[in-house]
């Protein structure tokens, strides 16, 4: 089996869901093949990531491409430079710290009980809503 003919994985961002596509730049949207390592086409909810790249850059790719997604669908009209400084930052973030939210959420109920005596947190960028 091609590469190629493999079921591409899916991820959720805001609720829609989006096939991941690491292939050659060929296979990429008309269009787009040239000058582009990674694209995301919003009317199809493709994402694609050229096997060109390492695997690191893969994943900050796939980031950038995820925030490209996240300032379409909440109108954020982020310019292509805070895109870019964005994935760089989560990037950073992420393999810095092996970050991977629900397995460190976890490993944190484990170690530490609830202090009663906090106040509650809450979410200060938007109150009242609850980010735990
Ligand atoms: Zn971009």
């Amino acid at each position: 089996m091609k590469k190629t003919d493999m079921k591409p994985k899916t991820i959720k961002i805001l609720g829609f869901t989006y096939r991941v596509h690491v292939c050659d730049q060929s296979q990429f949207p008309e269009g787009f093949r040239d000058n582009n390592v990674g694209h995301v086409h919003h009317d199809t909810s493709d994402i694609y990531i050229s096997t060109k790249c390492s695997r690191e850059n893969q994943i900050s790719i796939l980031i950038h491409e995820v925030v490209h997604t996240i300032s379409s669908k909440q109108g954020l009209n982020l310019t292509e430079e805070t895109v870019i400084r964005l994935e760089t930052g989560l990037f950073s973030f992420f393999s810095d710290n092996d970050f991977q939210p629900f397995k460190v959420l976890d490993e944190v109920d484990e170690v530490d009980e609830v202090d009663e005596t906090l106040p509650e947190c809450g979410n200060e960028i938007a109150p009242g809503i609850d980010i735990r």
